[in-house]
């Protein structure tokens, strides 16, 4: 993606989708880009160590974040400005600091409108302006048009270079080419996730034992509704285990459809993310801190304690023990 797109700026924030900050920011080191994004402020001291060259920060600079005023001003940083009333601010919190202004996209989380956008330029004397940036919605659907438009709103006020994101690499060099103007296209999850074939995410079985139906298990010490076996699972709450995004109306109905067929759901179980003898299995009761306890069903081939069985992780809110070149 690096070779076949304009500037790839990798982005590397929160939990370092899955593989935590600094392994992401040796490999943008070892793709030689000359920018990586992080979050917030406070991440930039987790990664200027590993990777060398520029960082620009994600999270708007306001002046109550200690950690970015801390920054501005470091010749390595660049703080993303995205109110009028921040640009004297950022200018007198440092010495000349690097800044790109954000404009405001249908996604209204933050920006400058155009109106703003003409003043902040005029207020910006005092800071070194590295070009715009454009943080589009996920949705395709005018996304393209979107960002033409801004794109070139911002090059009326002010040229310089763009800095999108959530354009394909595709869509980010047709721009480049139509405005003549250098863009700067940061990727996240498809760069770092973009293949989830070549990833795979599996847990140690810690402990295996055999129980009875009726028989209390767990801190909960509820009963097991049949025979089978209680596996311990290395994975819980710490690493992201049973987090999963909100889902809005499916649960009620979820609900009443697992009441309506005797679903385990129904008496408060949940599904757990680890597959076992080729299913996923239920939990015996909510994942501890670094380990879960689930059924495995008597007329089941239990799996030996050391064995790892795959379990479904959501990336972007997972923390792994290790990570490993298979
Ligand atoms: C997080 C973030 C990205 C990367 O998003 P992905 O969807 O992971 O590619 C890009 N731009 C901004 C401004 C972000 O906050």
């Amino acid at each position: 993606m690096v070779a076949a797109g304009p500037d790839v700026v990798p982005v590397a924030k929160g939990n370092g989708y899955g593989f935590g900050l600094r392994q992401l920011a040796a490999e943008a080191e070892r793709l030689d880009v000359p920018v990586l994004a992080v979050g917030t402020a406070a991440e930039v001291g987790e990664v200027r160590e590993t990777f060398h060259g520029d960082l620009v920060v994600l999270q708007p600079w306001r002046p109550a974040d200690p950690d970015a005023v801390a920054l501005t001003g470091d010749p390595r940083v660049i703080s993303t400005v995205t109110r009028v009333e921040d640009v004297p601010a950022v200018a007198a919190a440092g010495e000349r600091p690097r800044v790109v202004l954000e404009l405001r996209t249908s996604m209204r989380r933050h920006g400058l409108d155009v109106a703003e956008a003409r003043a902040a330029v005029e207020a910006a004397d005092g800071a070194e302006v590295e070009g715009w940036t454009i943080h589009l919605p996920l949705l395709t659907e005018g996304r393209m048009e979107e960002a033409r438009e801004l794109a070139a709103l911002a090059q009326s006020v002010r040229p310089g270079p763009l800095w999108i994101s959530h354009l394909t690499p595709t869509e980010a060099g047709t721009l480049a080419s139509e405005l003549d103007v250098p863009v700067r296209l940061r990727l996240g999850t498809s760069l770092w996730l973009g293949r989830p074939g070549l990833l795979t995410t599996t847990a140690t079985v810690l402990d295996v034992h055999r129980v009875r139906r009726g028989e209390r298990v767990g801190y909960r010490q509820r009963r097991v509704l049949k025979d089978g076996w209680v596996l311990v699972l290395a994975g819980g709450t710490a690493h992201g285990v049973g987090l999963e995004a909100p889902t809005s109306a499916a649960s009620p109905r979820a609900r009443a459809v697992s009441l309506a067929t005797g679903g385990l759901a129904a008496v408060g179980r949940a599904l757990s993310p680890y597959t076992v003898a080729g299913r996923k299995r239920w939990f015996l009761e909510p994942p501890h801190m670094q380990s879960s306890m689930v059924l495995l069903p008597a007329d089941a081939q239990p799996p030996a304690v050391g064995d790892t069985v795959p379990v479904q992780l959501r990336l972007t809110t997972a923390v792994v023990d290790r990570v490993v070149d298979a």
